[in-house]
């Protein structure tokens, strides 16, 4: 049988080691090979591909989506790209934009136009709810007019436009898909679930920005991986997919759950100044990629949540690594 090549960019992250994880896994499709192209930037870590690294269907280069001769390189090997990789914590880009230019930006228009110069025959890019910005009421379908507040939303818009221009203007089939707040067991301490989880396991503190009344939607990693997987293997070309995870709470509440999850009082809260241009609700509409590709999110909030807090403390060599690798730069914590 032949095998898809598909080149995994960010694999060495959160989300894209989970996605190759699970394609190598048992669960998933036996014809295809992955290649990760990861710079192994401080929210990597090689520990996640730990499970994938002797099979024979996964190769690691280690470098950077800028690169235009490894990425013209790899992408020539490859029939599909699947692209995670970014800047990715919106704390960062306030404290300094550049890196999430150069890397969301003009990273991917380096591999897009690679996929082009090669003639790749998918490109899923992944993207965030972030795009569309705060929304009172109601959830953004994918025809809403883009309206990103934070540099971090603004370079993921910027990629995401561009992304479609390449279909629209030379054919290529791109694949855009937003997703909500993910969660999950490795996931760099720095975004609210597991540094709070990982504070408070420690007997510190949880800074929580503002008022606590953000709202995020909240949705598992296997469910992200779901459709992510649902969008490269049966959706539409020049198409956006929205991926909505049902899980709608405030910061407040949700640090209500951690602390209980973790045995601790309130009194281990700690209200701080409130972010600069904090968005104060998203919510994506997930219908199209349900009723197209039959996406439904499977896991229930209450388990997953137990299950992550588990992970954690089940696994503090993991996080105290990364932790102590980087500087967290704000004082305050949001969801991502
Ligand atoms: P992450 O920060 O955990 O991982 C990002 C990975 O990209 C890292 O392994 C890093 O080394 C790599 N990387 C960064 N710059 C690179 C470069 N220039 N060249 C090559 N590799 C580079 O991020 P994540 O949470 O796994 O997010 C993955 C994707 O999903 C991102 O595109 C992000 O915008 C999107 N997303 C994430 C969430 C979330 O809740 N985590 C929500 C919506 C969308």
């Amino acid at each position: 049988m032949s095998q898809t090549r598909i080149l995994v960019t960010g694999g060495a992250g959160f989300i894209g080691s989970h996605y190759v994880r699970t394609l190598l896994g048992p669960s998933g499709p036996g014809e295809v090979s992955l290649t990760v192209l990861d710079k192994l930037t401080y929210a990597a870590s090689l520990a996640n591909l730990d499970q994938v690294r002797r099979s024979d269907r996964f190769t690691l280069a280690v470098g950077d989506i800028c690169d235009e001769e490894l990425v013209g390189r790899l992408v020539a090997e490859h029939d599909q790209v699947v692209h995670f990789a970014a800047e990715s914590h919106v704390d960062r880009s306030i404290a300094d934009s550049g890196e999430f230019v150069r890397t969301n930006v003009l990273g991917t228009q380096v591999l897009l136009d690679a996929a082009l110069r090669h003639g790749v025959d998918t490109f899923v890019h992944v993207s965030t709810d972030e795009v569309y910005g705060s929304i009172p009421t109601g959830s953004c379908s994918e025809s809403q007019p883009l309206a990103p507040n934070s540099p971090y939303a603004a370079s993921k818009a910027a990629s995401d436009l561009i992304a479609l221009a390449y279909h629209r203007t030379h054919g290529l089939d791109i694949r855009v898909t937003r997703c909500s707040n993910n969660y999950g067991h490795h996931q760099f301490p720095e975004k609210l679930i597991p540094l709070f989880v990982t504070n408070l396991l420690d007997g510190r503190t949880v800074p929580l920005y503002g008022d606590g009344l953000n709202v995020r939607d909240w949705l598992h990693i296997d469910d992200h991986v779901q459709g992510i997987e649902l969008v490269r293997a049966k959706g539409r070309a020049g198409e956006v997919y929205n991926i909505g995870g049902g899980t709608e709470l405030s910061n407040a509440d949700l640090t209500a759950l951690l602390l209980d999850a973790c045995g601790a009082g309130p009194e281990r809260v700690e209200y701080v100044a409130d972010r600069k241009g904090h968005d104060r609700r998203y919510s994506v509409d997930w219908s199209k990629i349900h009723t197209e590709l039959g996406y439904k999110p499977g896991r229930d909030f209450a388990d997953g949540l137990a299950e992550t807090v588990a992970w954690y403390r089940d696994h503090r060599p993991w996080w105290e690594a990364l932790k102590a690798r980087a500087a967290l730069p704000a004082s305050g914590a949001a969801p991502c």
